[in-house]
C-alpha cells in the first residue's frame, strides 16, 4: 500500500478504499467511544481526520502508545465520507504505527495558541504550527511563481557570486569575509587582525546586491535576473531588516525607466495573483487569524494601477500633511518608512511607485536626469510595509559615471570590470531589487520579518 499526501486525500472523490497517511498528530479528542485524531503532513493546511473506534483503539492505548500532539504515526484505514463538518472525507483507523512520540509535558507546542514572539524563540520546532506551515508553503509559492514569472516572459536566471570585493550600494552596510586557519591571520601596527588580507590576499565582503554582476550579464544575455541570498550588517532592529534576506533583481538591456517600473507593477501584482490563485486556505486561516483585510488588500493590488509621482511632489504632500512626523521632511533627505507609509495608506491609499530621487541620497550608478539634481530611481511604495521595491535607470554614460563615481568616493580600480559594460557596447538598461521577505509580510500580513524566513539572522538572533 503505498502513501498518499494529506492533499491529495481531502481532493479525492474515490471513496472506500484502503488507504495509507504517514504525518504528524496535531491533536486528539473524542470519548470513550472513538477518539478523532487529526493527522497532518505538511502537504497542506488542512489535516485530514483520523477515526479511531474504541473497540480497536481505546482512549488508554492510544495514550500509552503516545498518540497524541506532536507524535509522528503512520494511519492505514478506509477512506471514507465524513459525518462532521469542516471536511469531506475522514479515514477510519485500522492500523496506527507511532514512529516518534511527544512527551506531552515538554513538547512546547501546546494546544492553546502561542505568541509569535514566543515561538521565535522556538525557530526550529514553529514550522509545526498553522501559522509557520502557512508562511512556510507561501514562501515557496512565491518563490517558484518568481522564476515562473521570469522564464514566462525570456528572462534568464543568473547567479551572482555571494562573495564579491565591491560595495554595490556604498552604503558600507557589509559582512567581511574572513578566513579561520591555523595560520594566524595577519595583524596590522596597532596589534588588530588585518582584513585586508584575509581572502587570499585579498578583501572581500558577502553581497549586499547582485546588481552590478546583473548588469554584466544584461549586457549580453538581454533580460536577466537574479534571486540569491543578500546580506547587509543592519543595526536597525527593525521589523522590516534583517541582516540575512533574499532579494529578487531583474535587470534589463534597453529598458528605460518608465519600461522599469510597467515592469515591476506588472511582476508584483501577478505575484499577488499568484498567491490568491495557489494558496487560498494558508491565506484564509492568515486573514481570519491576523489580519481580517489581508484578502482585500490582495485583490486590491491586483485590481488597481499604482500611483506615480516623483519625489519632489511627494515632498510638498508630506510638507502640507496634518499628521506629525517624527522625522521631519526636507528636499535632500531620504524618506522614512513614516514617510512612505504616509503616501500610500492616508493620502493615495493604494501602492506608490516614487521617482527621479536626489542624486544626493542615492547610488552611484543612477542615471543623472537632465537637470543634474535627481537620478531616475524609483521606489515602490506598499501599505503596511513602506519600501518593497528599490530600482533605477542605471547611468549607461562612461564619463558621467566615472564622474559620479568621483564624488561619491567610489574607487575605480574596484570596479574596471564593471565599467567596462559602460566601454564596450554600452546600452541603456534599467533594474531593481525586490525584498524577497517585504513580499513575503505584505502577501500574509504578518508584521515581522523575522516572522516570514525559516531562520532569521539579526543582529539578537537565536545560535542555529
Ligand atoms: P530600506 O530603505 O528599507 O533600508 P534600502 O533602500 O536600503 O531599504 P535597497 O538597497 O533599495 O534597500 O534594496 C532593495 C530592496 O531590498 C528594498 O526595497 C527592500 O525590499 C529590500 N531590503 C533592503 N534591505 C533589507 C533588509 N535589511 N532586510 C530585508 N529586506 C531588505
Ligand atoms: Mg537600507
Ligand atoms: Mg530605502
Ligand atoms: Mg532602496
Amino acid at each position: 500500500l503505498r502513501r498518499t499526501s494529506v492533499q491529495d486525500l481531502l481532493r479525492s472523490t474515490d471513496l472506500d478504499r484502503e488507504v495509507l497517511v504517514k504525518g504528524w498528530v496535531r491533536t486528539r479528542r473524542g470519548n470513550k467511544y472513538v477518539q478523532f485524531i487529526a493527522v497532518n503532513d505538511g502537504s497542506g493546511f488542512n489535516s485530514i481526520q483520523v477515526v479511531a473506534n474504541a473497540e480497536q483503539f481505546p482512549e488508554e492505548k492510544l495514550k500509552a502508545d503516545g498518540v497524541d500532539n506532536g507524535a509522528a504515526v503512520a494511519v492505514r484505514g478506509k477512506l471514507v465520507a465524513s459525518q462532521g463538518k469542516g471536511q469531506s472525507v475522514e479515514i477510519q483507523a485500522e492500523e496506527i504505527t507511532v514512529y516518534g512520540t511527544a512527551d506531552q509535558d515538554a513538547y512546547p507546542l501546546q494546544k492553546k495558541g502561542h505568541t509569535l514572539e514566543f515561538l521565535r524563540g522556538i525557530a526550529h520546532l514553529r514550522p509545526r504550527t498553522n501559522t509557520f506551515g502557512a508562511v512556510l508553503r507561501i514562501r515557496h509559492a512565491m518563490s517558484f511563481a518568481v522564476h515562473k514569472y521570469f522564464n514566462d516572459h525570456g528572462y534568464f536566471y543568473i547567479h551572482t557570486p555571494i562573495i564579491t570585493g565591491s560595495d554595490a550600494e556604498g552604503a558600507g552596510q557589509m559582512f567581511r569575509v574572513t578566513t579561520l586557519s591555523d595560520t594566524k591571520p595577519p595583524l596590522d601596527e596597532a596589534g588588530a587582525v588585518d582584513y585586508s588580507q584575509d581572502f587570499f590576499g585579498k578583501a572581500t565582503n558577502l553581497t549586499v546586491s547582485g546588481q552590478l554582476e546583473g548588469e554584466v550579464a544584461a549586457m549580453a544575455l538581454g533580460k536577466v535576473y537574479t534571486f540569491g541570498p543578500t546580506f547587509r550588517a543592519e543595526n536597525s532592529n527593525t521589523a522590516r531588516h534583517l541582516a540575512e534576506f533574499w532579494m529578487i533583481e531583474p535587470e534589463v538591456a534597453f529598458f528605460d525607466l518608465q519600461d522599469n517600473m510597467d515592469l515591476a507593477e506588472d511582476f508584483l501584482k501577478s505575484l499577488v495573483r499568484y498567491a490568491l490563485e495557489h494558496c487560498p486556505d494558508d491565506l484564509q486561516f492568515l486573514n481570519d487569524h491576523y489580519d481580517k483585510e489581508l484578502l482585500n488588500r490582495l485583490q486590491f493590488v491586483v485590481e488597481n494601477d499604482f500611483k506615480r509621482l516623483t519625489y519632489t511632489e511627494a515632498v510638498e504632500i508630506l510638507k502640507g500633511a496634518k499628521q506629525k512626523f517624527e522625522f521631519p521632511v526636507d528636499w535632500g533627505t531620504d524618506l522614512q518608512s513614516e514617510h512612505e507609509r504616509y503616501l500610500v495608506e492616508k493620502h493615495f491609499k493604494k501602492p506608490v511607485i516614487l521617482t527621479n530621487y536626489p542624486k544626493d541620497i542615492k547610488a552611484f550608478y543612477m542615471k543623472l536626469d537632465e537637470d543634474g539634481r535627481t537620478v531616475r530611481a524609483m521606489d515602490v511604495l506598499f501599505p503596511g510595509i513602506g519600501e518593497i521595491i528599490g530600482g533605477s535607470q542605471r547611468e549607461d554614460d562612461l564619463q558621467k559615471l566615472q564622474q559620479r563615481m568621483q564624488e561619491m568616493h567610489v574607487p575605480e580600480e574596484d570596479l574596471w570590470w564593471y565599467l567596462d559594460t559602460r566601454r564596450f557596447g554600452s546600452a541603456p538598461h534599467a533594474g531593481f531589487g525586490l525584498g524577497f521577505e517585504r513580499l513575503i509580510l505584505f502577501i500574509t500580513g504578518m508584521a515581522n520579518i523575522r516572522d516570514v524566513i525559516p531562520f532569521p539572522r539579526f543582529p539578537k538572533s537565536a545560535e542555529f
